[in-house]
């Protein structure tokens, strides 16, 4: 069969408010052209993240239901611990409120506490945008150490989050003192939920038992990671995705996850350890700040709608929706001729605003005025990822759609598609945009803007 149906029956709603054109023209003008500032009452498509936004299961809701509030070692904390145990085989699980809680604490006891880091330097394929905050947070410098294909958006390729080895080899070479750990994520967020196949993480094992660095995987999209090595790493093809989730994680000594992501929960984090001893000296960190170890900050039920998520997003069925529908938009926009990164990532699907729009130089944000457009068109949310977040450090003009989990049908996704399509015809009457009021770090999130008008024609 050609179509893969959506595995799941909808029995519960959230109704979408419809709005109007010249409804929403008044929202974006009120919210300073920043759809982060329009409340999502606003919004009839939401794909500005897909973190926390997924549909829970009425297995986990049940399972919310079934949950007890203890302080210390209640049944939802062991029916936790032996799904994360039995997925992963590390012994060692701390739970945490979200991925960068998990973050802080892995820096905290493995680099140390104030500017410990000065002087020390961790590599990553691609660090997420917290993952290096909180890691140069301590003064540790950062790296990232993408293959030349993971770096060039335009080409197809299986595996483009892989870690350049030779680069880590040579990194090591010359600095091992300097680096307290290695990291790895999976599947690459920053590059579009790009996956790293298994071979590249056995070769980051090899180097790092060579040099005996610690190697720690960022395994948001541990299940989206597993489904594409099956896919594509040759070999791989008639092992169950558990098997391969579980060789993933025997590879590396401990890993942070966000449960807002392949967890399918909408609050809740995970860090793991293989060793006792860092394990100890982090439970006692966790304690300060986000709770006794056996709750770590969440709800006795927030931990039972994990033990549940963890399991249903490594169901086959499921990855193989969840893949083919992003795969899917990805697809469609290439057959209309729009530029994305390629190929479609596990999460996102990223348009090549420059090419939407050339007319709009970099200096006049045109990822800001195609989020802008399509909002305006069609009440979709999505997130510019180029010079209004990056600034100078920006490589590309990408707009990010972002699928929640199981949140959307397939015709919302056409309805996405019909939209962007639209906006596409009158790409070149789009008009660029300016900042009027922002702070000098993160000003995605908070700045306003207005409207470049266009100078009226001469003739
Ligand atoms: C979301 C994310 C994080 C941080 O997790 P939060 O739950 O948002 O704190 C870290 N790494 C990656 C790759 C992520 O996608």
């Amino acid at each position: 069969m050609k179509t893969i149906i959506e595995p799941f029956r909808i029995k519960s709603v959230e109704p979408i408010r419809m709005s109007t054109h010249d409804e929403r023209v008044v929202c974006l003008k009120e919210a300073h052209y920043n759809l982060f500032a329009i409340p999502s009452q606003d919004v009839m498509i939401d794909l500005l993240t897909d973190s926390g936004t997924g549909a829970m299961s009425s297995e986990q809701w049940a399972a919310i239901m079934r949950g007890d509030e203890s302080y210390a070692g209640a049944p939802s904390w062991f029916r936790f611990r032996d799904v994360m145990v039995d997925i992963t085989g590390i012994e060692n699980v701390l739970p945490t409120h979200q991925g960068r809680a998990s973050e802080r604490l892995l820096v905290e006891v493995m680099i140390g506490h104030g500017n410990a880091g000065i002087g020390k330097i961790v590599p990553n394929n691609a660090h997420f945008d917290t993952t290096r905050a909180n890691i140069e947070h301590s003064g540790c410098t950062t790296i990232d150490l993408l293959t030349p294909e993971g770096q060039d958006p335009s080409t197809d390729a299986p595996f483009k989050g892989n870690m350049d080895l030779g680069a880590l080899e040579a990194l090591l070479s010359e600095r091992a003192d300097d680096v307290p750990f290695v990291m790895v994520t999976v599947t690459c967020n920053s590059i579009g939920g790009q996956p790293v196949s298994l071979e590249n993480i056995k070769g980051v094992r090899a180097i790092c038992d060579r040099f005996n660095k610690p190697f720690f995987l960022d395994a948001c999209r541990f299940a989206e990671n597993a489904w594409f090595i099956k896919q594509r790493e040759a070999g791989q093809g008639d092992r169950p995705v558990e098997d391969i989730a579980r060789e993933m994680f025997d590879l590396c000594d401990g890993a942070t996850i966000s449960a807002k992501k392949d967890g399918i929960v909408n609050i809740g984090g995970v860090l793991l350890f293989r060793d006792k001893t860092l394990f100890d000296a982090t439970s006692n960190l966790l304690i300060l700040t986000e709770g006794y170890m056996t709750y770590g900050g969440l709800a006795g039920r927030d931990l039972d709608a994990m033990a549940v998520g963890f399991r249903e997003v490594l169901r086959e069925d499921y990855l193989r929706y969840r893949i083919r529908s992003t795969e899917y938009l990805g697809e469609k926009l290439l057959e209309a001729g729009i530029e994305i990164v390629r190929p479609a990532g596990g999460h996102a699907i990223y348009i090549d605003a420059a090419a939407f729009c050339p007319h709009i130089p970099s200096h006049e944000f045109p990822g800001q005025a195609l989020a802008c457009a399509l909002y305006e068109e069609g009440g979709i949310r999505s997130c510019e990822i180029g010079s209004v977040m990056m600034g100078e450090h920006a490589h590309m003009e990408l707009v990010r759609l972002a699928i929640p989990r199981r949140t959307y049908t397939q015709s919302h996704i056409d309805y996405v598609i019909e939209i962007i399509l639209e906006v596409h015809k009158r790409a070149s009457s789009l008009v660029g945009y300016r900042i009027t009021e922002g702070p000098e770090a993160l000003r995605h999130f908070t700045a306003k803007f207005e409207p470049i008008k266009q100078a009226a024609p001469t003739c």
